[in-house]
């Protein structure tokens, strides 16, 4: 079961202290996705793990993070306007913070906020726009040289399930079929990745069917 606390913490942008529900532990059964989302009830408390501050609309894991960034940037149209994006709510969360993430300059949290907003798209069951958040996360693992995933098995299989849950399955079979990762394990994934690619299934697995 998810257990939560109720904190108070103080905003990092705005000074200004709310009340906040804080997940202190969860459990998981089961495998992960492909895309490294974990199985329940973890799955499920994906959106209990970003703040907002109900002051100043400033959104982070916790609203005490320090930022570089001016108050004033909560204020941007850039920023204000995702509210009108059409997104599902939590989504809407994830892409604010993705827009910070993209003024702080912060490829690896950018990723993980569009990532995190396909998810939250998912569970919304709103299709398209899972797959606008999967090519915007993708476009910043390209750009990034993939280099944001640490390990570069790890983030050929991640480049692969975003391709592959964007439709974009020629590029798959073209990109991975003779691709060999070092570790057995993180090789049958990358190559259920192609599987799955052939079979033009754009649907979310675990990696536990590999
Ligand atoms: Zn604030």
């Amino acid at each position: 079961m998810s257990n939560y606390h109720r904190i108070k913490q103080t905003c990092a942008l705005c000074g200004k202290t709310s009340t906040y529900n804080v997940l202190v532990s969860t459990s998981a059964f089961g495998a992960m996705d492909l895309d490294t989302r974990p199985p329940a009830l973890k799955r499920y408390t994906n959106s209990d793990t970003i703040q907002t501050c109900p002051h100043c609309g400033y959104v982070n894991y916790t609203v005490d993070t320090p930022t570089t960034l001016p108050a004033e940037f909560v204020k941007c149209e850039a920023y204000t306007g995702i509210e009108h994006s059409g997104l599902p709510a939590m989504a809407i969360q994830f892409y604010k913070h993705a827009e910070i993430a993209k003024a702080e300059k912060d490829d690896r949290k950018l990723f993980w906020a569009y990532l995190r907003a396909a998810w939250e798209c998912d569970d919304a069951q709103d299709y398209t726009s899972a797959i606008n958040c999967r090519k915007d996360a993708l476009a910043v693992l390209t750009n990034t040289n993939a280099i944001i995933m640490g390990d570069v098995d790890a983030a050929h299989i991640m480049t692969a399930d975003l391709l592959r849950r964007t439709g974009q399955f020629d590029a798959v079979v073209k990109s991975y079929s003779q691709y060999r990762a070092k570790d057995a394990f993180l090789n049958k994934l990358i190559q259920y990745e192609v599987k799955l690619a052939k079979q033009q299934d754009a649907g979310c697995h675990r990696v536990d069917e590999a």
